[in-house]
């Protein structure tokens, strides 16, 4: 199957609400946002009304977060599907929560571990029940942070440069990062927290940094299926912490700061510009400035392309927060308009094999 006859599949979205933290309860905040029971719907102050492709409130646990919203993707996975989770949001929002990108395996059987814990318990789950294939499975973790890509996994001084190539046939490619091979879930945790920790050690000394970088997990599924083996699919999944929306708003307001801005996140900048050239229907063949930043290279084919992709917007329900919030709210609803194409992804060895069979 070509990207050309393959089914539309719109970005999903889900919205997701944590609950008041004692910083806002003792501040005296309310909540601005009604739910909808049954609904996934929410009611900001008294009229505007947003509906996603699931709604969570308050009360939802990490757990129905997850067999909602992701699981469906890890099934895609199997089948050879790529995937993409990006957590969008302001600061303090529940990105990092939500993501699991805090987790150290001393929370294992913790109900409050986020979407990457449990992904991976997932994933080895499924590879047992799938006796009849064989598995090549891969991590690789990295941070974007002032337009340059850091290495997560890397240990050594002197890192390679990074940097960011397209295949006609693989698609984007990062050439020089840090791709581990692992066999067992505590050995993929274990880059998890190797990458977490170096995310914070990076960002001490300016506490601004975690929320104006990106965080990128991505995991590489190789499957290899059939009495010969020849049947391969290679999927991967990307799981996204993005950096905190509000930077975006404040530098626009700023004016003079604008330059400044876009150097620190010229990412989320551009992620709202492709956002918004992919969702206007109006602009049907419009130009999609992909190119204008890191972040929006890599997810190329996660935004307009070949991937089922969740997007999960936080928000908090303080009405001293609404105005972010609301901003949250319409840019999650533009994101709903993207129109995906995922495909099956045939190994490239394995069908140039197939083919020479064939003759
Ligand atoms: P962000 O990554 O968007 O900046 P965090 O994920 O760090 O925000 O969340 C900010 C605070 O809110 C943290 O203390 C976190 O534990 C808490 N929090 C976020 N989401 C939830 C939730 N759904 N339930 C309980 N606490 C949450
Ligand atoms: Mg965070």
């Amino acid at each position: 199957m070509t990207n050309e006859d393959a089914k539309v599949i719109p970005v999903r979205v889900a919205l997701r609400c944590r609950p008041l933290v004692p910083k806002e309860i003792n501040e005296g905040c309310q909540s601005c946002l009604t739910f909808v029971p049954n609904e996934p719907q929410v009611i900001v102050g008294t009229e505007k009304a947003f509906t996603y492709d699931y709604v969570f409130d308050p009360t939802s646990e990490q757990e129905e977060v997850f067999s909602t919203a992701i699981s469906p993707l890890l099934n895609g996975i199997f089948k050879g599907y790529h995937a993409t989770v990006l957590a969008y949001g302001q600061t303090g929002s529940g990105k990092t929560y939500s993501m699991g990108g805090t987790y150290t395996s001393a929370q294992e059987n913790d109900p409050s571990v986020g979407v990457i814990p449990r992904v991976i318990r997932r994933i080895f789950e499924e590879k047992e029940k799938r006796a009849d294939s064989e598995f090549c499975l891969a991590v690789s973790y990295l941070e974007i942070y002032n337009e340059d890509i850091l290495d997560l996994l890397s240990s050594s001084k002197d890192k390679p440069a990074i940097s960011i190539r397209e295949d006609p046939k693989e698609g984007i490619k990062i050439v020089g990062l840090t791709e581990r091979q692992v066999v067992s879930a505590p050995e993929m945790v274990g880059c998890l927290e190797l990458g977490n920790s170096a995310r914070t050690v990076g960002s001490t000394a300016m506490n601004a940094a975690s929320s104006r970088s990106h965080a990128i997990f991505t995991i590489t599924l190789e499957q290899r299926r059939g009495s010969d083996k020849v049947d391969s699919v290679v999927s991967k999944l990307h799981l996204v912490d993005l950096a905190g929306s509000e930077r975006q708003k404040k530098t626009k307001a700023e004016g003079d700061r604008l330059k400044e801005g876009i150097s620190i996140n010229r990412g989320l900048l551009c992620l709202g510009n492709v956002i918004s050239a992919l969702g206007d229907e109006s602009k049907k063949n419009a130009f999609v400035p992909y190119r204008d930043s890191k972040l929006t290279r890599l997810l190329q084919d996660s935004l307009g392309g070949n991937s089922h992709t969740l997007m999960i917007a936080c928000v908090s329900p303080a009405d001293s927060n609404m105005e972010e919030t609301i901003n949250t709210l319409r840019y999650a609803d533009r994101a709903r308009k993207i129109k995906n194409k995922p495909i099956v992804n045939v190994d490239p060895r394995a069908a140039e094999m197939n083919q020479l069979k064939q003759q």
